[in-house]
């Protein structure tokens, strides 16, 4: 879930809760873009102790495509997005829309879903969706709420406690989370892993709205098969470092899961690395 930081909400007291300080930014993007484009990651590298879980990393997400990260287990793809995130401490400069990722302005513009979903315990899904609305000064209608939480098949789930839902549901409700924000780039991180066959149909045709909206999107994943109708560019990452980009208009599917295959010597099978 994209959970706001303290100096976030502290940031925004300046402004009354629920002012929509997000209405109409997505039509906007286009005449408020500063150069660059919208998703940049360069020389990145992060080390858990001796370990370079990314080395030297460097991608472009363009404006309004989705970028998709990926590679086998333990390649790094967690550790990048949670780096764009701000979750982790690294070397190497992320941007987005040409501003530091750090920076808050930076931080207002995305949406994080977590691999692993995090609830309070003590707020039901509804006050989730509250909660992170206010905290993002985001003005969400009562019906959009309830069209949401319709897609993903929570509306009789709206009164649960975070500590009474399962893990998919968990995985619905961070997704909605996100979504709720109307961010300008999301960040997804083994979204389908967890969810059923319908959420994961909804999360797709939710993904592709957003990209027609004007919205970027980075998705990791170990599965191709999980997002062969959205790839615009796939950056393939083995052992911490991006081993090939594919931009969709240069291969197809088949091409690009052999690409998978040879790039990082999975194919043999087991370990024939
Ligand atoms: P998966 O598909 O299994 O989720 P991934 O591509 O997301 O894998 P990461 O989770 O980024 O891979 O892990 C990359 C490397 O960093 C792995 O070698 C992993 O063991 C290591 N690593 C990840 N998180 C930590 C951590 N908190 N502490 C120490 N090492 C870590």
């Amino acid at each position: 879930m994209n959970m706001p930081r303290e100096e976030e909400t502290g940031e925004r007291a300046d402004a009354p809760y629920g002012e929509n300080r997000r209405k109409g930014r997505l039509s906007e993007m286009a005449g408020r873009r500063k150069g660059g484009e919208m998703l940049e990651v360069s020389d990145l590298t992060k080390k858990y102790g001796k370990n370079l879980a990314a080395d030297h990393i460097g991608f472009t997400v363009p404006d309004g495509r989705i970028g998709i990260l990926l590679g086998p287990n333990g390649a790094g793809k967690s550790t990048v997005i949670k780096s764009i995130a701000g979750l982790l401490r690294y070397k190497g400069t992320i941007r987005i829309q040409g501003r530091d990722a750090v920076s808050l302005e930076a931080k207002r513009r995305f949406a994080y879903v977590p691999e692993l979903p995090y609830m309070y315990d003590a707020l039901t899904v509804r006050e989730h969706l509250e909660f992170i609305t206010r905290a993002y000064g985001v003005d969400a209608a009562e019906e959009e709420v309830r069209r949401l939480l319709g897609r993903f098949e929570l509306t009789d789930k709206q009164d649960k406690l975070g500590n009474e839902l399962s893990k998919g549901m968990m995985q619905k409700v961070s997704i909605c989370c996100a979504l709720i924000t109307k961010p300008e780039v999301i960040l997804l991180d083994e979204p389908m892993v967890g969810l059923d066959p319908a959420a994961i149909r909804e999360l797709k045709e939710v993904i592709l709205e957003r990209r027609a909206d004007g919205c970027t999107i980075l998705i990791s994943t170990h599965m191709l098969e999980m997002v062969k109708e959205l790839w615009d560019v796939t950056f393939v990452m083995d052992r911490g470092r991006i081993v090939g980009t594919y931009p969709r208009e240069a291969v197809a599917d088949e091409d690009l899961e052999a690409l998978y295959f040879s790039v990082t010597g999975q194919e043999n099978g087991k370990d024939g690395r």
